[in-house]
């Protein structure tokens, strides 16, 4: 209950008076007596109960033990055949579903910061890559500065480089400044230019933010020949009524997409042929270029832009050696409101992974610079093996009274065997087996099976109606011995899914850690 106000907190998300919490409509509960009424539930609900949300919306409450979850959620399913934009608006209107993205209908978004430290890695690895393992030096140009996309200027200046960030919307810009994740304003693209080419001279970190729409200021920016290094976006791509089009102000956008549904689409994936043919161009002339995971790429192609996947998605580009470890985005929040709850969870995690440096400097600077939003909550990368020792600790803590309540440990959806989503986690994988999606419902049974405190299945997400589908588990470590069991078995099988995704699809990195630390692989056993 407590996580499911922290997603609708005005802190944490993006329009919360309409329940949406991130990625352009992903919501936490379909409408407000469905919020009245899971909150009502929720207060009463026993230890051997559990209640079941069909899109948002609480269905039914069924007695099960108490190793089985409180809350199962499935959000935004559709079959196969109808499985697009139109059937699922259609079925919305009637009231029938809604858009619950990834962690915004599974309550455990944590605000701008879960994306953080993805986003940090992300851009670590295209430095390790291309510059010598730092952005000083280098220009980065995105757009998109939401939820999410927020995490961009932050992310390339704790990597040392400069960003110009486009977004249309003043207030996405304003609201990355206070939180101080976007570090100025700039009062047009000339100024952000200029602003970005002193800094890089000085090879000194600076995020400037531009009002725009990228599908005129990328391609305004190629044609002025800009020094720009890498290229990338995250504007809401995935849903092409949250993409402003080329020509529309942006204080129209909400009416006419109302309105207009299939013109604005049109619309919307013209102006993304033009954003992506521009990234294309920067890619031509030798800048490192990737999708970030909203589509962009899928959308242009839809409006006839035959060269739109000429440039990779971000996973197979940099993430996938981390996912045959089960590394994922491992999060936790502080029940208790405390920061200094967080503050000593982060010297635990030191404490545990001594050896890790870049752990470490993460935590370091996530301690630093992340502002909170919401309840204090922390996330970093941690792989199989390792996530439930983290979990362990955090509720031994809590039964000793370091900590002042429960801890809840969750993750994103976006994580190593939990994802079948051929544009994003399981682009280009060894064996083709792209959109094979029985893993993500495997790993929402195993933690179902394994003592979770919510599971949920998903359809959609960041990359959009019939794109992906995609599983979630939190679990709550309360100080019980109980709690103890479930949070070890829960993270050690969740990242396990992630190691025998790999392994079956032919990664000799999974094969390696699966040997190593004894991930079960029964078409290896005789
Ligand atoms: P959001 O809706 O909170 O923000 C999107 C931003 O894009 C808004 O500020 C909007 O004003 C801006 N925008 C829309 N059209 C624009 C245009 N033409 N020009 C400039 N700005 C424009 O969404 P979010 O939560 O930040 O997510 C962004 C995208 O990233 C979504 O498609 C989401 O599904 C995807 N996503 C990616 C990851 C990842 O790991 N890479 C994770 C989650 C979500």
């Amino acid at each position: 209950m407590r996580m499911l106000m922290n997603n609708l907190d005005p802190e944490v998300a993006e329009h919360p008076d309409e329940l949406v919490v991130y990625g352009g409509t992903g919501k936490a509960a379909r409408n407000w007596s469905s919020f009245d009424a899971m909150v009502r539930t929720l207060r009463t609900l026993k230890d051997d109960e559990t209640m079941l949300v069909q899109s948002g919306k609480p269905v039914g409450v069924m007695q099960t033990h108490e190793w089985a979850p409180r809350v199962l959620l499935a959000n935004s399913n559709l079959v196969g055949d109808w499985a697009n934009w139109e059937e699922f608006r259609r079925l919305e209107a009637l009231g029938l579903t809604m858009y619950g993205q990834m962690t915004a209908g599974s309550w455990i978004y944590i605000g701008t910061q879960g994306i953080l430290q993805g986003t940090y890695e992300t851009f670590a690895a295209v430095a390790a890559k291309k510059f010598g393992d730092t952005l000083a030096g280098t220009i980065t140009l995105t757009a998109g500065l939401g939820g999410m996309g927020g995490a961009q200027p932050l992310a390339v200046t704790m990597n040392g480089g400069v960003a110009i960030c486009v977004d249309c919307d003043e207030r996405s810009i304003d609201r990355r400044v206070e939180h101080r994740y976007l570090d100025v304003k700039a009062d047009s693209l000339d100024h952000a230019l200029q602003l970005a080419v002193a800094a890089r001279d000085k090879r000194e970190p600076l995020s400037i933010g531009v009002l725009g729409n990228a599908a005129v200021l990328v391609p305004q920016l190629l044609a002025m020949d800009a020094p720009i290094d890498i290229v990338t976006d995250q504007t809401s791509a995935h849903d092409p009524l949250a993409y402003l089009p080329i020509g529309v102000d942006f204080h129209d956008m909400k009416q006419l997409a109302k309105d207009k549904p299939a013109e604005f689409t049109q619309r919307a994936r013209e102006s993304m042929a033009k954003h992506v043919e521009a990234m294309v161009g920067f890619q031509d002339k030798g800048a490192e270029v990737f999708d970030y995971g909203n589509s962009i790429r899928g959308e242009a192609q839809l409006a006839g832009y035959a060269r739109a996947f000429d440039f990779p998605g971000f996973v197979p580009a940099y993430i996938r050696p981390l996912f045959c470890e089960g590394k994922g985005p491992f999060r936790w929040a502080a029940l208790s409101g405390e920061a200094s709850d967080i503050a000593k969870t982060d010297q635990a995690i030191l404490d545990l992974f001594p050896e890790n440096e870049s752990l470490a400097r993460w935590i370091k600077l996530a301690g630093e610079r992340v502002r909170f939003q919401g309840l204090p909550a922390r996330i970093c990368w941690l792989g199989y093996g390792e996530r439930h020792l983290a979990g362990e600790r955090f509720n031994a803590m809590v039964a000793d009274g370091t900590l002042a309540a429960p801890i809840v440990i969750g993750r994103d959806h976006l994580d190593c065997g939990s994802v079948a989503s051929p544009y994003r986690e399981t682009e280009a994988m060894a064996d083709g087996s792209d959109a094979i999606a029985d893993w993500p419902l495997l790993n929402a049974m195993v933690n179902v099976a394994s003592g979770a405190s919510w599971v949920s299945i998903h359809h959609g997400g960041g990359v959009g109606m019939g794109r992906s589908i995609h599983a979630s588990q939190v679990t709550v470590a309360d100080g019980t011995a109980l709690a103890g069991e479930k949070v070890r078995r829960v993270l050690t099988n969740d990242p396990g899914m992630g190691v025998i995704r790999h392994v079956d699809a032919g990664y000799d990195r999974a094969d390696e850690i699966a040997e190593e630390r004894g991930v079960r692989i029964p078409m290896r056993e005789s």
